[in-house]
């Protein structure tokens, strides 16, 4: 920082120097963010100050929050479910492990043994943010194989569970293949050993209500105690938005931590100040789109889906499962060279870990002449 400041023209030429250095959405097929909303724009820029961390100041901003809550606890067939909106699908899934933990903590008083780990089972599919977690919690993360649809192995996932296993996760759309895992299997094996199952739906949260088919993956199916779906990735809220949902009052108590000094007395998120201009944009969404308009949305990005599949197939190309939501792997030969190519020519992929494949999400911000052009690249990089 100098001395003096600058002048606002200078500040601001400086800014678009920045904003110049940064990609435009219309070339990347690897990102779950997309441009956000007009109306979530407009309602983020009105509570730019609200603080939530500090609720008792902002009680129209809570009030916001509390009926975002009920709406996505409605939409994930929860009479009632207790939450709030957290930073993204990373916090919403600490938090949902850190309330098993201190539940189980609570219910096993001293287990597990000196020595011993209180351990998770997850996909071997989970995304990173539960890396995270095992170091942040101290908790072992156990990965359960996939079968050839790339769901998890429900015997694989039995064989992992022991006595220290707390909880289960499934995913409801997986970050490098948008597959679904059979999250009513999973919620019957954690009945019955009697521990907690968590759904992320980070992704898929904002997807699988929309589609044409009908999945079981929230609520709805009794074994579930928590789920994460993120208001930043396909309703184009601003970010941060995520959305942590419990079945019952208890887990979020778990998390509770007394906040002398503030207008609240007590404090359930990971994150202390947090944005409730983000708050703002999620519930301009839900209200403004209502689920015929996430339908419209969720349709078009099928549509499109379903077309980049059938021109790929043309060519030779195959999708590694038949894409279940707008996310797809294509099965081409060295796949990390054929994104490096792609690049050369301004479009941005990914490529998953295992099988390899080239990944991409067909976001909003993807149109129809947009995957024309990309098509043709990517024929003429494949040839
Ligand atoms: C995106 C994603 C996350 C992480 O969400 P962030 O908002 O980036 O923290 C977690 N799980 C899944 C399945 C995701 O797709």
């Amino acid at each position: 920082m100098e001395e003096r400041g600058l002048s606002e023209e200078e500040v601001l030429s400086l800014l678009e120097e920045k904003k110049r250095k940064d990609l435009k959405y219309e070339r990347i097929f690897s990102s779950m963010c997309s441009y956000p909303h007009k109306i979530a724009v407009k309602a983020h820029m009105k509570f730019l100050e609200a603080n939530l961390g500090d609720s008792g100041i902002f009680a129209g901003t809570k009030e916001m929050e509390d009926e975002c809550i009920e709406m996505i606890a409605r939409l994930f067939h929860a009479e009632n479910a207790h939450g709030y909106i957290s930073t993204g699908g990373t916090e919403s899934n600490i938090q949902a492990i850190r309330a098993f933990r201190n539940l189980k903590r609570k219910e096993w008083r001293g287990s597990p043994k000196e020595g011993e780990k209180m351990n998770i089972v997850v996909p071997a599919s989970a995304h990173f943010s539960f890396d995270k977690i095992a170091d942040i919690l101290d908790i072992e993360v156990r990965k359960a194989d996939l079968d050839d649809e790339l769901r998890v192995d429900l015997s694989d996932v039995e064989a992992l569970i022991d006595r220290n296993t707390i909880g289960l996760v499934g995913i409801a759309g997986t970050t490098e293949f948008g597959q679904i895992d059979p999250i009513r299997e999973l919620g019957d094996i954690a009945l019955r050993n009697d521990i907690f199952l968590h759904v992320d739906a980070a992704f898929g949260g904002f997807v699988i209500p929309f589609l044409e088919k009908k999945y079981d993956f929230d609520f709805a199916v009794e074994g579930v105690s928590s789920l994460a779906a993120d208001p930043h990735k396909m309703l184009t809220a601003t970010i941060p938005a995520g959305c942590i949902l419990f079945r019952e009052r208890r887990f979020l108590e778990s998390l509770a931590v007394e906040t002398p000094y503030l207008t609240t007395k007590t404090q359930f998120s990971l994150t202390g100040t947090r944005s409730g201009a983000a708050v703002a944009a999620t519930f301009s969404l839900l209200k403004f789109l209502g689920r015929e308009g996430m339908r419209r949305i969720v349709r078009e990005c099928m549509r499109l889906t379903e077309m980049l599949v059938e021109r790929c197939k043309t060519f030779g190309v195959h999708p590694v499962i038949e894409p279940v939501m707008n996310v797809v792997a294509l099965n081409v030969p060295h796949a990390e060279g054929v994104s490096e190519a792609l690049k050369r020519r301004g479009w941005i992929t990914s490529v998953t870990r295992e099988p390899k494949a080239l990944r991409l999400v067909i976001m909003p911000h993807i149109t129809e002449s947009i995957l024309s052009e990309f098509l043709e690249d990517l024929k003429a990089v494949l040839a």
